[in-house]
């Protein structure tokens, strides 16, 4: 049964935001041609229509909508999106919506139609208002936590299914516990951190939100005491990447390709129908074709496709006798660097060690009372 993942960037790298760190404006910057438009309803039509017969009659589609921001690709776009796909979708295969949204630009209309369509809507929120917004910006260089905080609200007032997504900067790091507590208040039971990156081509650590190692491993390991304090008192709340972890434990598959070993789980669609392997490498270095030109199923089998799958499944050779191994497999090639004397190591290394020696014997515990609460579920 065939799953196809999109992540779609219906307005390429345009964004209404100007977040200090961002690091698809960096992406875009280094390339060719860093906006690639708004997508137009002809692109969608023919990505639907190759997606779905790439599911063939039994699989399924996701597709999670991101950019830049995607909502500036206008609601009439999204509306006709979600009208397109049902009117091709003659197999009736299950498909899903998720959308990455700075949450700047919703209304109302927007939140009904996210809730009635049953998009997942993930809203970038750094911590309380003073980490946000000191990189979390608006066109004119201003805050936006609070306009953040009232869209969030409307959009839990529709009934949207939200989560957040808090990057993790050198500042966020020193205040693990904080952020952890503000994201809880607002009422949003799933979260997500990721590690800011550092400009393409840039010795990592020079910017003022750089996050080293060192950091990193500190707010993993405050994080997880404040998760794992939760989770031990009976107030859960879904945190991605420790999910992850305990899934692995439990010999569960993971969510994401970074804690799977794995890269080659979805395809990204630029506005244009430029096509790439990942979000992190939506390099022209990368570009697998233009879906406009050859369609998605050929394009996952070109070259270049089969290439970066091959590349993902690589990993460095200090993880070789790593005893932590499988749990993180080496982690996103994206933060693979080679030093001087050539050898290639995780960025992030010694973050996930001191991470895993503080946090194995609990993530055990959690997997295996998660595995023991499964057996004893009474089946139907
Ligand atoms: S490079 Fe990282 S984010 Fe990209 S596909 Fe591979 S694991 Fe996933
Ligand atoms: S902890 Fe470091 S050495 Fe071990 S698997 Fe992860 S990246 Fe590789």
């Amino acid at each position: 049964m065939p799953i196809v993942n999109l992540l779609v960037k219906p307005a390429s790298s345009l964004c209404n935001m100007r977040c200090r760190y961002c690091f698809y404006e960096d992406e875009a910057a280094n390339r060719t041609q860093a906006s690639m438009g708004v997508m137009t309803r002809d692109t969608a039509r023919r990505m639907i229509g190759q997606a779905l017969e790439a599911a063939g009659p039994d699989g399924s589609l996701q597709v999670a909508f991101q950019g830049g921001e995607p909502t500036l690709a206008g609601l009439p776009f999204f509306r006709d999106f979600v009208a397109e796909t049902r009117r091709q979708n003659t197999n009736r295969l299950p498909v899903s919506y998720a959308i990455q949204t700075n949450a700047l630009a919703l209304d109302e209309d927007w939140a009904v139609f996210l809730a009635r369509n049953h998009f997942l809507v993930g809203v970038s929120l750094d911590g309380d208002k003073t980490l946000h917004d000191e990189f979390r910006v608006d066109a004119s260089g201003k805050g936006t936590w609070t306009r953040i905080q009232r869209n969030l609200a409307m959009l839990q007032r529709a009934g949207a299914d939200c989560n957040l997504l808090c990057v993790v900067t050198k500042r966020c790091a020193k205040s693990a516990g904080r952020i952890y507590h503000a994201l809880q208040k607002t009422g949003v039971r799933y979260l997500q951190f990721i590690p800011c990156l550092d400009p393409i081509g840039e010795v990592r650590g020079g910017r003022p939100w750089s996050l080293t190692p060192d950091d990193y491993g500190h707010f993993l390991c405050v994080l997880f005491d404040a998760w794992y304090r939760d989770w031990k008192e009976g107030r859960y709340t879904s945190l991605r990447l420790f999910e992850d972890y305990v899934h692995l434990a439990m010999g569960l598959p993971p969510s994401t390709c970074a804690t799977s070993g794995r890269c080659g789980a979805y395809s990204v669609v630029e506005g244009d129908g430029s096509v790439y392997p990942c979000d992190f490498f939506a390099l022209d270095d990368w570009k697998l074709g233009n879906l406009r030109q050859t369609s998605l199923a050929e394009l996952s089998k070109s070259e270049r496709a089969v290439d970066f799958l091959r590349r993902g499944l690589q990993r460095p050779a200090e993880c070789g006798d790593c005893r932590w191994q499988r749990l993180c497999f080496g982690g996103c090639p994206r933060d693979w660097v080679t030093d001087g004397a050539g050898k290639t190591g995780n960025y992030y290394c010694a973050a996930f060690r001191r991470f895993f020696a503080h946090a194995e014997p609990r993530l055990m515990e959690i997997a295996a009372a998660e595995t023991a609460a499964r057996r004893n579920a009474p089946t139907f």
